[in-house]
């Protein structure tokens, strides 16, 4: 059976290599005679797992001894509301950009905890591209800043990291988590639900600076409780077990892929070709501002929307998956992380030109 390729957003493409290690572990882990689905998580073996995961993680991106790397449940939209709730302990205030679907549902789920303010925002233009830097309004007092680098659902993403003083930067990097080098350093918290580009659903991976953990509200729930978890090795409640393990088959394939630099190149060489091929049709179209532009999610509209449904089944057909785009952009959307080879770049990019030859 020939696997397709899967454009997905979320839950998202897995590398080959860590399916088949998972498949060949399946009823038998490493002589445990039982697969990582049935094991305690606090025997030998899962411990193990769990702690070369961490161990792998931070040596793809560098993450200083001065952060704790948390395994958690609940998703990246459970961070919505646990980050405010660990950070708005002395100063209820935070201050949110926004430039996408999942910043604006951010904002609006710290909220429940204490004065989130849109400090900047490119709604008004859809999200077409950032807004400009002498527009934010950031807050003195505020406990942190929240971005999202990478919006999955518009292709929107940060060149660079805003530079934001002194003030804790809080990042939502679901959709861009490992697909590049990334200067921990510059962040107060990183977090990001695994299934975009680091494993299956059920795990979210935060990264938080050590001198953050005493900021919480006195009303976090336990097993959202940054410093709690840190102490407990996220072990406070019953781990994720088999999206955490995956997760590390994950991380150990992008070492033996040579790293995030390597990873990297690859990624930008796959998102080039296809918006090259988009912009150098007049069939295809990408909305967003070039500076802008997302390497790991890439919307694109068809001159005729007429054509879409067609677009999609014969797509579909030709073994290019769930090439939909989300209901709010509309056309398409191809999900290029960091699993997806560079020939399903170019299998995508000759269906599409064949479409618009018999159809343009
Ligand atoms: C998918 C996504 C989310 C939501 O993730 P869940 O794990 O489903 O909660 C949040 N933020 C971004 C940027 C995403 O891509």
């Amino acid at each position: 059976m020939a696997r397709v390729y899967n454009f997905s957003a979320g839950p998202a493409t897995l590398p080959r290599a860590v399916l088949e290690q998972a498949q060949a572990d399946m009823l038998d882990w490493q002589g445990a005679g039982m697969s990582v689905m049935e094991m305690s998580h606090r025997g030998e073996a899962f411990m193990s797992i769990a702690q070369n995961a961490e161990a792998d993680l931070r040596r793809l991106l560098k993450v200083p001894d001065s952060y704790s790397v948390l395994f958690l449940q609940g998703g990246a939209a459970g961070q919505f509301s646990a980050v405010p709730q660990n950070l708005m302990g002395n100063s209820a205030v935070a201050d949110y950009l926004i430039t996408g679907s999942w910043s604006k549902k951010a904002v609006k789920e710290a909220g429940k905890y204490g004065d989130a303010r849109v400090a900047a925002s490119s709604e008004d233009i859809s999200f077409t591209d950032l807004p400009p830097r002498n527009s934010w309004q950031l807050s003195d007092d505020a406990a942190y800043v929240h971005y999202t680098p990478n919006e999955t659902i518009q292709g929107l993403a940060f060149p660079e990291t805003p530079d934001t003083g002194d003030t804790p930067l809080v990042a939502d990097l679901s959709s861009a988590f490992l697909a590049e080098p990334l200067d921990v350093s510059q962040y107060g918290i990183i977090y990001a639900g695994a299934q975009k580009n680091a494993g299956p659903a059920g795990i979210t991976i935060v990264i938080v600076r050590n001198d953050l953990l005493d900021q919480a509200q006195s009303t976090v729930p336990m097993t959202w409780d940054y410093a709690q978890q840190a102490d407990g090795g996220s072990m406070l409640n019953t781990p994720s077990c088999f999206a955490w393990y995956i997760a590390g088959l994950t991380f150990r394939w992008l070492l033996d892929e040579g790293g995030l630099e390597s990873i990297s190149n690859v990624n930008q060489r796959k998102a080039n070709k296809l918006y090259q091929a988009i912009d150098e049709s007049a069939f295809y179209r990408n909305p967003v501002a070039e500076h802008a532009r997302s390497i790991m999610n890439v919307p694109f509209l068809l001159a005729n929307d007429d054509l879409n449904k067609t677009f999609l089944a014969e797509a579909e057909e030709a073994g290019l998956h769930a090439l939909k785009g989300h209901r709010s952009v509309g056309g398409m959307r191809a999900s290029i992380y960091n699993a997806m080879p560079e020939a399903g770049i170019d299998a995508l990019i000759d269906f599409m030109r064949d479409f618009e030859a018999r159809n343009g």
